[in-house]
């Protein structure tokens, strides 16, 4: 089961200037971690059956898949959440944004205002 969360943050500008903000996040039950572990494993096996078909490439794409299967999968599988992105008001602007964050990014983080650009650091509250 997906759950979706939202957790308090804070968000930093460079001269210090502090404002909260909130972090949605999606953490995966067991059973889901499973289904995307065997996601991965199954789409590089697939891509390992239709490199078979092409010529000289498939001496390095047909084991270079069959080996990158499991490994995905096992790294799929220790991922427990994933953050989405960010929501709260920029500490030097003062404009409500939404930052988008990527599936593997770690708090803490620097990144920018999407409104004036200003860099700004996504910390733990
Ligand atoms: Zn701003």
């Amino acid at each position: 089961m997906t759950e979706e969360l939202t957790r308090s943050i804070r968000i930093v500008n460079s001269e210090g200037k502090e404002t909260s903000g909130s972090l949605r996040l999606r953490v995966y039950g067991p059973r889901e971690r499973m289904k995307r572990a065997m996601k991965a494993l199954g789409i590089c096996w697939g891509l390992a059956v239709v490199t078979v078909f092409i010529p000289i490439a498939h001496f390095v794409l047909v084991p270079g898949f069959f080996i990158a299967g499991p490994v995905t999968a096992f790294l799929r599988y220790r991922v427990t959440e994933t953050m989405d992105s960010v929501t709260g008001h920029c500490p030097t602007c003062g404009e409500e944004v939404t930052i988008p964050l990527e599936a593997g990014d770690q708090l803490p983080k620097w990144t920018y205002c999407p409104v004036n650009n200003d860099p700004v650091q996504l910390l733990e509250a």
